[in-house]
């Protein structure tokens, strides 16, 4: 059979893809009932460029797998929103993004602000609004002081009603961010009708911003695009000082990226914000 190796390849990343859901699901089990922490955040600083001084962070969740080790979030994120597990990672990472706010302002850290990621299947099930008033509530944080990212992907959705979503997060006074703005094929229609404050300019546009010439103009029409419209905007993935001082002259607001600090454990903060953060 010729068939044979192809077959079995294809029989292995389908075992592979099979483990990895059962070990998701296991995992999640477990972080929800406190029986353990595979799960945990790390968390980015963003950056205002002028003055430099930090912006807020934002959190980004990591899997600790017992045999397998790290595993990229590049790779079990979309595997959890295939399996439907995402809205609960998602529920536990506001969660606990809010009660570390908290707790660095009770040590006394001076942090700014917290966003987390909100995936399309933990904003269509409705009950975010409420659980954001009741996470901040518990934990005695302002509206304000909490941002949520949502991708540009999702406030293009036909199926979810995302502008009564939207309406509701707003008027709990939250921020809203367009994340990996630019990468989808959108109409610019929605930036006037939804209460969006800031968008976050994807890393595919810094990343050769400083090497290919035809990224600048890029770049520079999004600013412009925030800028007019009165939104705040983040660019990502910023690594290189060349890519710093570009944004910078260009007048973006706030930076996020290797450049200024590499996502960190929550205890490394007070470190960082001691020494190159200032
Ligand atoms: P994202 O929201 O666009 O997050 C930014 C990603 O860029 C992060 O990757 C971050 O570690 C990485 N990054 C930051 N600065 C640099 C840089 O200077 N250079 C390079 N090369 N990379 C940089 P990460 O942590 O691997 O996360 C990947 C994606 O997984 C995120 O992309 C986000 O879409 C998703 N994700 C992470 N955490 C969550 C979560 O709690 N919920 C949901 N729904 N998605 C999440
Ligand atoms: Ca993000
Ligand atoms: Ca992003
Ligand atoms: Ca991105």
């Amino acid at each position: 059979n010729r068939c044979h190796f192809f077959r079995q390849d294809i029989n292995d990343q389908a075992v592979r893809r099979l483990e990895m859901e059962a070990a998701l699901r296991e995992a999640l089990v477990l972080q929800e009932s406190g029986g353990g922490a595979p799960f945990e955040l790390h968390y980015q600083p963003q950056v205002s460029l002028d003055p430099r001084r930090l912006y807020r962070v934002e959190a980004l969740v990591r899997w600790t797998h017992p045999r397998w080790g790290a595993v990229s979030p590049a790779e079990f994120v979309p595997l959890a929103e295939e399996c439907g597990l995402i809205d609960r990672l998602d529920s536990w990472v506001l969660e606990t993004a809010v009660a570390q706010l908290a707790r660095w302002r009770e040590a006394g850290v001076p942090v700014p602000g917290v966003a987390v990621n909100v995936s399309a299947a933990r904003f269509a099930r409705g009950d975010l609004p409420d659980h954001v008033r009741a996470v901040l509530a518990t934990n005695g944080i302002p509206a304000n002081d909490l941002t949520l990212e949502i991708t540009e992907r999702l406030m293009m959705s036909e199926e979810i009603d995302v502008h009564d979503g939207l309406d509701a997060l707003h008027a709990l006074g939250v921020t809203l961010s367009i994340d990996d703005f630019g990468t989808g094929y959108s109409s610019l229609g929605y930036l006037k009708r939804f209460p969006v404050t800031e968008l976050k300019i994807d890393r595919s546009f810094v990343k050769e911003l400083d090497i290919d010439a035809a990224n600048r103009p890029l770049v520079r029409a999004i600013i412009q695009i925030g800028e007019a419209l009165g939104l705040t905007v983040v660019a990502e993935g910023v690594e290189r000082e060349t890519q710093h001082r570009m944004l910078e002259a260009e007048g973006c607001a706030v930076g996020q990226g290797y450049r200024f600090a590499r996502p960190m454990a929550a205890g490394a903060l007070a470190d960082w914000l001691q020494g190159e953060g200032r």
